[in-house]
């Protein structure tokens, strides 16, 4: 007998015939004497639904803590219709909001972080044999405030359930296979993953993937917790995500993703003095913007440019700061572009080879793409290039390192 948390998200239970199908899975893992503890999201579209009718009040920016009372609300339904269909099949059910379960986060609205789950109410639920329901997404404050855990926020309830009740596999199901070696919808060629490395899967979670949410990753990681991500239309296996050592494919690059959720901001003509950085960039994260690639040029007559990224839903803020830093900071310009991408590549591999981010210029080059910015890690290369030639630049990566398997530079 095994605990098992199953996590289905909002294709999944889309509709009333999906949500019986996803309550027939349930009830056939406890019918097998397993105890399952369910994580469900919204239908598919009702979060962006409420999020859309926030819009006409003012939004989030203005009401952080009513936008968490409405967009929560999405799961509440799921949790009772599927704790419903479960019952119907004859398996006792109980459905939990984040409250009722004790799923106490920090206060900051709409992307708190998880502190705490109350282990007992879940487990004395389990022991009785009914399945635990339980609303992804939502959290709440000391205070009882309803939070939000971010978009794709439910990957993250479900990993930090199966760490609270030790489960021994946290399964993500979803509307495609698995994890592949790109979005499957933008590289028809792209190939399912038998298994990616925690570091890997942290890589592209934040560079785009949204097959899991980034911090569902972290969290798997830090407690152990093994991922499968599988579909919720088939029976077949799907991604295993484990340590490093169970990890090895022997790919140099596992994937390919890209991200069209940034803008580019250009501080030009600064002193290159002591001191310039720390007043472009603290009244940016004074206000929480979230700085990522940052490029300075090398100086030339003692001025310098300065070129980042931020979220594109904080561009309009962020050029406004800037502009007003860049000011007090005797800058030239200050001007930005929100028709940016970036593309990256992942791979553990990159580690013990040579050669790959200088391939993969070439690449892009060869497909007269040009690139803007470039940033590095030990296991993945990212550039920022023009919006639109973004899946070009995906499938042409693709092609060249992964369908090929011509990655390896040295053996050219
Ligand atoms: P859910 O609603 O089940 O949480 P999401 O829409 O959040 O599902 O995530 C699944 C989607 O992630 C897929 O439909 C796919 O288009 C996208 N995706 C992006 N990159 C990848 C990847 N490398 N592997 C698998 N899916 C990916
Ligand atoms: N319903 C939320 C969203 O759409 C959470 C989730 O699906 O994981 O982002
Ligand atoms: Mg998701």
């Amino acid at each position: 007998m095994s605990l098992i948390v199953q996590k289905f998200g909002g294709t999944s239970v889309a509709d009333p015939e999906r949500i019986q199908n996803v309550a027939a899975r349930v009830v056939e893992t406890a019918k097998a004497g397993h105890r399952v503890a369910v994580v469900v999201s919204a239908m598919s579209g009702e979060t962006d639904r409420l999020d859309t009718l926030a819009e006409q009040f003012g939004g989030r920016e203005e009401n952080p803590r009513e936008y968490d009372v409405l967009v929560s609300t999405g799961e509440q339904v799921t949790i009772a219709l599927l704790s419903m269909s479960i019952r119907q099949l004859g398996q006792p059910a109980r459905s939990f909001t984040a409250a009722q379960m004790g799923l106490r986060t920090d206060a900051a609205h709409s992307r708190a972080r998880i502190e705490r789950i109350d282990r007992e109410v879940l487990m004395a639920t389990l022991e009785e044999g009914a399945v635990a329901v339980l609303a992804g997404f939502q959290g709440v404050d000391a205070e009882g405030n309803i939070t939000t855990l971010g978009r794709g926020g439910s990957d993250t309830s479900a990993v930090a359930v199966a760490a609270a009740i030790e489960a021994d596999v946290c399964e993500i199901y979803t509307d495609v296979d698995g994890v592949f070696t790109a979005d499957p919808r933008v590289v028809p060629a792209a190939r399912k993953l038998e298994r990616i490395s925690y570091d890997e899967m942290i890589e592209m979670a934040s560079l785009g993937a949204k097959v899991l949410q980034i911090r569902s990753v972290r969290f798997a990681m830090r407690y152990d917790v093994p991922i499968h991500v599988r579909s919720s239309f088939h029976k077949g296996e799907g991604t295993w995500v484990v340590p490093e050592e169970e990890a090895m494919e022997g790919l140099v690059v596992s994937g390919v993703s890209f991200n069209k959720k940034e803008a580019k901001i250009r501080v030009r003509g600064v002193r290159d003095v002591p001191g310039v950085a720390a007043r472009i960039f603290t009244p940016l994260s004074d206000v929480g913007i979230v700085v990522d690639v940052i490029i300075q040029n090398l100086s030339q007559d003692g001025a310098t440019d300065l070129t980042f990224t931020v979220p594109r839903s904080d561009y309009a803020r962020a050029l406004q700061i800037s502009q007003q830093s860049g000011e007090s900071v005797g800058a030239e310009a200050v001007d930005g572009d929100d028709e940016i991408a970036k593309v990256s590549i992942v791979g553990l591999g990159m580690k013990d080879h040579a050669g790959v981010a200088s391939r993969m210029f070439s690449v892009l080059a060869d497909e007269g793409i040009n690139i803007q910015l470039i940033t590095t890690s030990e296991i993945k290369v990212s550039v920022v290039i023009e919006e639109k030639y973004a899946e070009l630049a995906v499938r042409a990566l693709h092609a060249a390192f992964v369908e090929t398997g011509a990655a390896e530079p040295q053996a050219e």
